[in-house]
């Protein structure tokens, strides 16, 4: 579909004033701020404009919010027709007519066999809020306090979501291994390191002095999105479904990153087929406003009223342009599309690593790419439960991979443990033109980084 392009603005003496005043006066804690020094004042589906004047090809999409790309038509119009009706904006969690469609087409995009049993409850605005609220809901049900959450998981900043993520210790939280085929930690890879992936979690639960606090709920990421693009192999999705359901141990499907068509199915757990308790949904539901939501089998409806409540979580513009863009992407098959599209980019990225040792691993599903780039020249490996047999990763590389990106007009993410993922999260509307155009010019970054004398210099921030 064409996506219409902005006309140039004229180039903008505030740039340089912008980006100093941010740099004094916002926080330390600032991120993709620190690594993009752009001022965006436009943008339209797959490209923004700086105050310089500069366009730049977006492939970060609002760290994977925006599934038809910015200020999407249907999407401007959704909201419109709310502002114009003189519905009002904000309504707690009462009962709106916007409300009532945006969950309508929000049911009839889930899987079938939750939906015709389906709660929902609208939580706070940010996807982290989605997880907590998640963690209250399955812990009210069962009465138990505690989690399995896996390594290298991400779930969010607040304090419940970041205990279950990779990194943030805590004593209800169980980690288990995530089955990483590039730096499995058994050093198999594949089907064999999922299996023992798999074995170990079984072994954990039935054993009487595992040390695992009764679980509650078992949260897992379709694919990892924060942790480096690590997609979970749909035969593993099977057997944590089975491993939780023999134990009467929910099963939460964080899609915050992963749901709207980003990796090829509406939904990513539709690949493998299982249907979890709950889902946790934000990010693109809201079609680039703020939205959260988790909908859940109603017999754990069981918490009490209040039991998650927030001032924010009637965003009536938010529910508006949601439902639009679920509607757009069912309606235009741009999950399959993802698919597609996806599945042609990673086979140009993989046959440019066959060409460049610096890039280890290449891999992902649907739009949702990461290329992990690596030190081919440091010291031989040791085979250690962090690194595999895989040489270790070179984040200042992909810092600088990063810094040249954005010099010929591509913004790309970083991510994974050590901030040496490279990560592609374009918008589901990405044209076969602009498809190439992403790949190559990270290619020619690519090139353009690994000649750099700056390469072994600057790694870049960790998030
Ligand atoms: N879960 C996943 C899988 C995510 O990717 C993110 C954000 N990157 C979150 C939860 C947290 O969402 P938010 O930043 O909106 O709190």
């Amino acid at each position: 579909m064409a996506v219409t392009e902005p006309a140039p603005v004229a180039l903008s003496p505030a740039h340089d004033g912008i980006l100093r005043r941010q740099a004094l006066r916002e926080s330390a804690a600032r991120t993709y701020a620190r690594s993009l020094p752009i001022v965006p004042v436009r943008a339209r589906g797959m490209t923004i404009e700086g105050a310089d004047g500069r366009r730049y090809l977006d492939c970060l999409s609002g760290a994977g919010t925006l599934a038809l790309g910015h200020n999407h038509p249907v999407v401007l119009e959704a909201i419109r027709k709310v502002i114009d009706s003189g519905a009002p904006l904000h309504v707690l969690d009462l009962a709106t007519p916007v409300k009532d469609a945006f969950t309508t087409e929000l049911f009839a995009t889930l899987p079938r066999e939750l939906a015709g049993n389906a709660r929902i409850q609208f939580c706070g605005p940010a996807g982290t809020d989605a997880v907590e609220a998640a963690f209250k809901l399955v812990r009210a049900a069962s009465g138990r306090s505690g989690l399995l959450a896996f390594t290298g998981a991400y779930h969010g900043m607040t304090a419940g979501a970041l205990a279950a993520s990779g990194g943030a210790p805590d004593v209800q939280v169980t980690r288990l291994p995530f089955p990483h085929n590039y730096r499995c930690p058994f050093g198999a890879g594949g089907e064999r390191g999922a299996d023992i992936a798999a074995q170990w979690t079984r072994y954990l639960l039935d054993d009487p002095k595992g040390g695992v606090p009764a679980p509650a709920a078992m949260i897992l990421e379709p694919v990892q999105g924060e942790g480096g693009v690590n997609p979970a192999p749909d035969g593993w999705m099977r057997r944590m479904r089975e491993i939780t359901q023999e134990r009467s141990i929910a099963l939460i499907a964080d899609e915050v990153q992963t749901g709207v068509g980003r990796t090829g199915a509406f939904w990513a757990v539709e690949h493998s087929g299982i249907v979890p308790d709950v889902m946790v949904l934000s990010k693109a539901i809201g079609g680039s406003l703020p939205l959260a939501v988790i909908v859940y089998r109603a017999e754990l409806d069981l918490w009490k009223p209040g039991a998650h409540a927030g001032t924010f979580r009637g965003n009536q513009l938010a529910m508006a342009a949601g439902a639009a863009t679920l509607a757009y992407v069912r309606e235009n098959r741009l999950a399959e599309r993802a698919g597609t599209l996806g599945a042609r980019m990673l086979a140009r990225l993989q046959a440019l690593g066959a060409d460049h040792p610096s890039i280890g691993d290449v891999r992902g599903r649907g739009l949702m790419i990461g290329i992990e780039l690596v030190d081919p020249e440091a010291e031989p490996p040791t085979v250690t439960a962090e690194n595999g047999d895989a040489p270790p990763p070179d984040p200042a590389l992909a810092a600088v991979v990063q810094q040249e990106c954005l010099r010929r007009g591509l913004i790309v993410e970083l991510g994974g443990r050590h901030n040496a993922v490279v990560r592609l999260l374009p918008p589901l509307t990405l044209t076969d033109e602009q498809a190439t155009a992403v790949v190559d010019r990270l290619a020619d970054a690519l090139r353009a980084a690994e000649r750099s004398p700056y390469r072994r210099a600057s790694a870049g921030p960790t998030r």
